[in-house]
């Protein structure tokens, strides 16, 4: 596993512009002129390599980012999509059809858990959820039709690490693919090196990194690629969650520095746990000896890159916890905003924000409680002064006793 440097991999990609240019041109079309009419033919057919046809199926910029988060991921190939939900229901609905099942981590995002709870169930596309690490109860769960176990390698807001390599042999052995959801640990795991078939990610959050875009991505076999793009039965040409080229541009440009915010993400994110559990708040970090499964993700992990950006903390209430986000966001250490991956720190309560579509009784069996808040840690130059500057507000607003 340590042979393999994505970031290094990333690097040795060149792409030049039109005119010799160091980035890329932006393809600013929708659609491809042909010379002959034999050559369309043929590119509908999927015959014709390298000639683009219409951009909803492929465009250049998107290949090329395409191929950059395939290198991420160590795979074969990969398809960018217009948001990480595209990605998501994309590959569902590929490998899914009327009458098959789906064994699902409890914990996920909260809009895939709708999207598999709600939404895929009138299509006869039925989900188990499960303790992700219990792997008595997913083996008891797999029947004659499940196709499908889905989790994310560290999940969104619990931060539990599913043990890719165990859930990988148990998929092998029943003839299932593992999906994963990689969203928050780029660079530091590569599910596809522990045994994933299907590996996706929110560009929204660290990849893209500012702020200004959604966007998504699933990296795969290059015949998976292949029949989610199939003009006849292909999810993602039929459904048409296509990104836009100058989105792609862009966050290909970002990608560039990926491995260093992961880096400084992860130093300060590890910082401030250190110190919170130093001071008695109940702080939860995968980079902690006490986080439930620390020792699994550092058998999993490129260690350079650390534990990663996202750090929860529960701040006992609520509102104890809205007060003291308003704060902070007040003395300018963050922003009361949901989503991660930013330059700036951005802290959301998450059973009221992004998992407020798991239902309360679901939510609490989990161990999302209303006073959490998820924490995703900025580039913060001097974190120590943060640190400072953070632990006043929880002395002020009584979440930490003095
Ligand atoms: C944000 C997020 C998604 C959804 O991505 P969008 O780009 O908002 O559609 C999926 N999974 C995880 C873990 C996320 O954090």
């Amino acid at each position: 596993m340590e042979d393999f440097n994505a970031a290094n991999e990333i690097q040795d990609l060149q792409y030049f512009g039109e005119f010799g240019g160091v980035n890329p041109s932006i393809s600013d079309s929708s659609t491809y002129t042909f010379l002959s009419a034999k050559t369309m033919f043929d590119t509908f057919e999927g015959n014709a390599d390298g000639c683009y046809l219409y951009s909803r199926h492929s465009s250049p910029m998107n290949l090329y980012l395409a191929q950059a988060l395939a290198k991420l991921e160590n795979t074969a190939a990969a398809n960018v999509t217009a948001s990480g939900m595209g990605a998501i229901t994309t590959v569902l609905l590929q490998l899914c059809k009327s009458g098959d099942h789906i064994i699902s981590s409890r914990t996920i995002y909260g809009g895939t858990y709708a999207f598999l709870k709600n939404f895929l169930p009138p299509f006869q596309i039925e989900t188990s959820f499960v303790d992700i690490s219990n792997f008595e109860a997913i083996e008891r769960a797999i029947g004659p039709t499940t196709k499908i176990i889905y989790c994310e390698s560290v999940s969104n807001p619990l931060l539990e690490v599913a043990d890719l390599r165990k859930l990988s042999a148990l998929c092998k052995k029943h003839n299932l693919k593992l999906v994963v959801d990689n969203t928050f640990s780029p660079l530091s795991v590569s599910p596809g090196l522990l045994g994933a078939d299907v590996v996706i990610h929110s560009l929204t959050k660290f990849i893209n990194g500012s702020s200004d875009t959604v966007g998504g991505v699933y990296c795969g076999t290059q015949e998976f690629i292949n029949d989610t793009k199939n003009v006849n039965s292909g999810a993602c040409m039929l459904l048409g969650p296509t990104m836009d080229s100058l989105r792609s541009s862009s966050i290909l440009k970002n990608l560039r520095t990926l491995h260093i915010r992961m880096k400084q993400h992860s130093c300060n994110a590890l910082y401030l746990a250190e110190r919170f559990e130093r001071d008695g708040l109940k702080v939860s970090y995968p980079g902690l000896s006490s986080h439930k499964q620390h020792e699994l993700l550092k058998s999993m992990m490129h260690a350079e890159y650390g534990f990663g950006g996202i750090l929860t903390l529960d701040a006992g209430t609520t509102a104890k916890a809205n007060e003291l986000m308003e704060l902070m966001q007040k003395e300018n250490l963050g922003y009361l905003a949901v989503s991660l991956g930013f330059y700036k720190t951005l802290f959301s309560c998450s059973g009221s924000s992004t998992s407020s579509e798991i239902p309360e009784e679901e939510r609490v069996s989990m161990g999302i409680s209303d006073g959490l808040i998820r924490f995703s840690i900025g580039l913060d130059h001097d974190i120590e002064r943060t640190y400072q500057r953070m632990k006043a507000c929880m002395l002020k607003t009584g979440v930490l006793a003095p």
